[in-house]
């Protein structure tokens, strides 16, 4: 099958969160399989000197936006199996931010949507799937089918829209979208492209692609709910039936305590001595006190309030009473570098904070760890709970989305489970489940043993999600 993915990241180019790791992950893993699979990205500045040396310049288009026209340069890439266009126009992506900032996010994706549909004849590539990522490729499915079905080259495409994270939709006005699309009144209804007054992207993406998939099936269900649905569950409860949940993986050998250069010491389920000088020596690194006997409880991801941090706050006080040492990475809200950066001088030595987008420490985090802890408001799917599991770093997490479906809770009496759980959004419930994951690592190192084995043990390869997705691709297609 010839498969087509566009997204606004990709790892190793380009990567903000979770959106990034799955797109560069299960790109290869179907190329893999013998699937002529390619990926377009944007074009941006901030990809590293090393990628964009790779590149080989292909071509150049005009691109019709309303009164404007763009240049579009497409740069090629060939990695792993997989064929990487990035399209390159400084005005949108030579800047020194991937999101947000200019207040032209609809200017911008807007190319990056039209551009992509209409790169793909130059190209020469008619893909059978057209699997579009999250809101900023979100009109991609919606362009095709109101303004390019009808011809013959893009007829046969089936698209498949999928929803890394709801809650952001890509929210402008009506008016602008319409100068950069050129999308007629007509089509400014509210079962098509109007969403509450406004233009929505990621709206557009679930009205009109053939098929909707998310990242864990409990995600799935939760977004067909008021309280989870982002003011789109109505939309989606009425395509429920085209809706599925596939789990995400990660990349296992990116993510292997046994190889990664990235840690201190590797180690392997056999021997997972290595694990304690992973921990000593991240104490070290982050100023903690270095004390084996001390649990170290870390947290890694951006830093809003979808990650749960306002129940941390709420017990930070009760929590750093216990024996145990706090290690964050992360970047985002001011209110949580506050908190974190206060916390900090308020429990020197004990609790260390890094407001950056550091790979390399999150591998030291995720190796030198006792426990992570990612009491989530709302989880797609979590790819941290599953990194964590790879290197016998225990979850502790709320029972939300893909956590949900992928920690499951120690059972003393029956001794099933791979993490600690709770499942209301309850700071103290949060602090119960912590004290009794600290009670275990106190008094029954047994458990934490068998804990921490079980998780180094787990699947969290793509091979069974990737087939998934496979099947998906067969039934919208009828291909084989
Ligand atoms: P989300 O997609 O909501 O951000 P996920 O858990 O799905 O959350 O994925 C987050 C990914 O980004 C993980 O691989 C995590 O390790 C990584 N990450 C998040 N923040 C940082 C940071 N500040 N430095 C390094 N890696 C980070």
């Amino acid at each position: 099958m010839k498969i087509l993915f566009t997204a606004s990241e990709c790892v190793p180019f380009i990567k903000t969160g979770g959106l990034a790791d799955v797109v560069g992950a299960l790109a290869p893993v179907l190329a893999k399989k013998g699937h002529d699979v390619r990926v377009i990205l944007p074009m941006y500045t901030a990809i590293a000197q090393k990628w964009q040396e790779q590149m080989q310049y292909l071509l150049d288009f005009d691109v019709q936006l309303g009164w404007r026209r763009q240049y579009c340069g497409v740069q090629m890439l060939k990695k792993d199996g997989v064929i990487y266009y990035f399209l390159d126009n400084k005005y949108y992506f030579g800047r020194p931010y991937i999101y947000g900032l200019g207040g032209d996010e609809y200017e911008r994706y807007g190319f990056f949507c039209r551009a992509c549909l209409n790169a793909l004849p130059l190209l020469d590539f008619s893909p059978d799937i057209l699997h579009a990522h999250d809101w900023q490729s979100g009109m991609i499915p919606a362009l095709l089918k109101i303004q390019y079905a009808h011809l013959p080259f893009y007829a046969h495409i089936r698209s498949i829209f999928t929803i890394h994270n709801l809650q952001y939709q890509g929210i402008f006005g009506i008016k602008d979208v319409q100068d950069v699309l050129g999308l007629g009144d007509g089509l400014w209804t509210s079962d098509k492209l109007e969403c509450f007054g406004c233009a929505n992207f990621m709206k557009a993406g679930l009205v009109y692609a053939d098929a909707i998939t998310t990242v864990s099936p409990s995600y799935a269900e939760e977004i067909t709910t008021a309280y989870y649905g982002e003011r789109l569950d109505g939309l989606i409860r009425a395509r429920h039936d085209s809706l599925y949940g596939v789990l995400n993986g990660i990349d296992v050998d990116e993510y292997n305590p046994e190889t990664d250069p990235l840690i201190y010491k590797n180690y392997t389920v056999k021997d997972m001595s290595g694990k304690a000088e992973n921990k000593a020596k991240l104490q070290k690194d982050l100023g903690l006190k270095v004390d084996p006997d001390v649990p170290l409880i870390a947290m890694v991801g951006r830093l809003s309030n979808q990650k749960g941090l306002d129940l941390v706050d709420c017990v930070i006080g009760d929590i750093m009473n216990e024996k145990v040492q706090m290690a964050v990475l992360g970047m985002g809200d001011a209110r949580y570098t506050n908190l974190f950066s206060w916390a900090e001088q308020q429990y020197r030595g004990r609790l260390a904070a890094r407001f950056a987008m550091d790979h390399e420490l999150a591998h030291k985090m995720y190796a030198g760890a006792d426990f992570f802890l990612m009491p989530s408001l709302f989880e797609p799917c979590g790819l941290s709970q599953l990194i964590s599991l790879r290197y016998g770093t225990i979850p502790i997490v709320r029972e939300t989305g893909g956590l949900r479906d992928t920690v499951l809770s120690y059972n003393e009496y029956t001794q099933e489970g791979n993490g600690f759980t709770f499942l209301n959004y309850n700071a103290h419930d949060m602090l119960n489940v912590i004290r009794r994951a600290l009670e275990y690592y106190r008094e029954h190192t047994d458990v934490i043993k068998l804990l921490r084995t079980r998780g180094m043990k787990g699947d969290y390869s793509w091979t069974h999600s990737a087939g998934e997705y496979v099947k998906l691709y067969q039934k919208l297609t009828g291909k084989k």
